[in-house]
């Protein structure tokens, strides 16, 4: 029996990032994943502002932009009949050396392929002294004795059996999760299609035909939009989703050769097939992301459609709001109520990003009714692939800038924080408006010399201070009283207090405002009660 304390399942993106956060914390933790850590079809290469927020957190922001990715790959997107066929339109954005940084960012979203990004997750957390990784073990079962959660695991190799004690699980074993199964947790949602992907090689495709490079061809045919190339390495390797049906895609008929052949519009192009695979494309959530001492995160919580790029990304934000409540927990000074949270918290912002990406998903086959004509080699057929390039361009504009999405979620009416009553800023997926309000993303600020107030938030609650008379004292007392890691930032600048808009700002370890005010509470205890969920 081996001991930890917390033992995660799975080691995709999101299980690392928990291991990646734990490890940074001090906290012990064993991931676990029955693969042996090569990604063998590449899905997920947005990695958003937000996710390298936490990057920048955790040390590694430049290796995730230097991971491989070439920077001067432009990422356009393109809308075509196929590669060689028909332009509908394009949408040209910058490659990844020119792509600007928001302003509302010390970060900018980067290109970085699951083939790579995995991996480079996987190195990282290992070098975090409390981060045991295992490949090539199964958990398989597990029981919740109350006081912990003892795993069976088997190496898919030889059989070999191990146990593993830790205070908690966390399933990170992506849509099929076994964990929410032997947990006894269903599902809601819908099916939105089974698509397969496949991934080809094929060294100088970019001479194939004449719409230049590009992060993603989408296909129209006359039965609407019906796949999309991806770029994978920015060389040789590519990704061809087929889109497929609303019913269960029969795979002995699926020739994945005459898909791409159907992609690239040439018969006498040469590629190889790498492998390919199919997946069901669902907005799926967990009813419950807790039970007891075993928890969920990522695909294993929630799945939505590809369509945005929200998937892994909202997954890691599940794992930073788990983190520093499970470190709370082991540490001592985490409340009843503190882990509880987690679901209350995250489950709104879940189905908001599941909502958008389906939303985009239907602007997708927004068009088929449109599309009939446009293979035509007439004026109506060109009349109808301007219409359905135009069509595609205005309404997938969203999907490609989604800066709302990934930075204007908030932990409304959370149990561990304090409303102050002020209105919601507006949501739009592609605008994002800084605020400092509760529940907040505690808004990004130059401090100089390259120091974002972001690098401030992490290890334990930050009470900003901005004027030296704000009567902190009070709250500073009772958070030494109640073991509450806080430190106290006093902060100079006037434009980061006209952001803040109060002297006042409570800032949790994941970096959201948990409160704010001009004056010290008037029970600074009860206030910290609240926000360890001991209230
Ligand atoms: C075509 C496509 C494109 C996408 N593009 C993006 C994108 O650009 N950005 C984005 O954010 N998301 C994207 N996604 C979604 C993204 O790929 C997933 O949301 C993400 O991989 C989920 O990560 P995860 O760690 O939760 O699960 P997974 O990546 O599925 O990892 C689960 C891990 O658990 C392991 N495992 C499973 N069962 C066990 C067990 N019993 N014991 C031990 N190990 C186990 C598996 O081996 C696996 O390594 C895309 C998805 C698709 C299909």
């Amino acid at each position: 029996m081996i001991e930890t304390q917390v033992l995660i399942v799975g080691a995709g993106p999101v299980g690392l990032s928990l291991a990646l956060d734990l490890g940074w914390r001090g906290v012990a933790c064993i991931v676990v994943d029955e693969g042996d850590g090569t990604v063998d079809l590449p899905r997920g290469a947005m990695v958003s502002v937000r996710t390298m927020e936490f990057c920048r957190r955790w040390g590694i922001a430049a290796r995730v932009a230097n991971a491989g990715f070439p920077p001067d790959y432009r990422l356009n997107v393109v809308y075509c009949t196929s590669l060689a066929g028909h332009l509908l339109e394009r949408d040209d954005f910058p490659c990844q050396r020119d792509y600007p940084t928001p302003a509302s960012s010390p970060e900018r979203r980067q290109w970085c392929p699951q083939v790579l990004f995995d991996p480079l997750m996987a190195r990282a957390a290992a070098e975090q002294g409390p981060v045991t990784l295992r490949y090539h073990c199964r958990v398989v079962d597990f029981a919740d004795t109350g006081d912990a959660v003892v795993a069976a695991t088997i190496d898919p190799r030889t059989g070999s059996r191990q146990a593993i004690r830790a205070n908690y699980l966390v399933g990170c074993d992506g849509a099929a999760s076994l964990v929410r199964d032997r947990a006894g947790i269903e599902q809601d949602g819908e099916t939105l299609g089974y698509s397969v992907n496949v991934f080809f090689r094929s060294p100088g495709l970019l001479g194939a035909h004449d719409k230049g490079e590009a992060e993603r061809y989408l296909f129209v045919g006359p039965t609407g939009t019906w796949g999309n190339i991806t770029v994978v390495d920015g060389g040789a390797e590519w990704r061809l989703t087929v889109m497929g049906s609303r019913e269960k895609m029969n795979l002995t008929r699926f020739d994945p050769r005459a898909a791409v052949r159907q992609a690239i519009g040439r018969d006498d192009w040469p590629f190889d097939i790498i492998t390919f695979k199919p997946w069901r494309r669902s907005e799926m959530i967990a009813r419950q992301f807790r039970r007891g001492r075993v928890f969920l995160a990522g695909d294993a919580a929630h799945t939505m459609s590809p369509t945005g790029g929200f998937g892994m990304n909202t997954g890691v934000i599940d794992a930073v709001n788990l983190g520093w409540k499970l470190q709370a927990m082991l540490r001592g000074w985490g409340g009843e109520s503190l882990l509880d949270s987690y679901e209350v918290e995250q489950r709104p912002v879940i189905l908001r990003n599941a909502r958008a990406s389906t939303r985009n998903f239907n602007h997708w086959v927004g068009v088929t009714e449109m599309c009939g004509r446009v293979l035509d080699k007439s004026p109506e057929g060109e009349r109808v692939r301007r219409a359905v390039g135009a069509r595609l361009k205005e309404t997938l504009r969203v999907e490609w800038e989604c800066l709302g999405v990934m930075l204007g979620y908030r932990y409304e009416d959370s149990p561990i924080g304090a409303a102050d009553g002020t209105p919601s800023p507006p949501d739009p997926p592609s605008e994002y408006f800084p605020t400092a309000r509760p529940g907040s993303r505690a808004p990004h600020a130059w401090l100089g010399s390259g120091r974002s107030t972001l690098d401030l938030f992490g290890r334990g609650f930050a009470l900003l201070r901005f004027g030296a008379n704000a009567e902190s004292a009070g709250l500073v007392a009772a958070a030494a009283a109640q073991a509450l890691p806080l430190t106290v930032v006093d902060i100079a600048e006037r434009e980061i207090a006209a952001l803040y808009e109060r002297r006042l700002v409570l800032v949790r370890p994941d970096g959201h405002v948990a409160w704010r005010a001009d004056d010290g509470p008037r029970d600074p205890a009860h206030l910290i009660r609240m926000v360890r969920g001991a209230a």
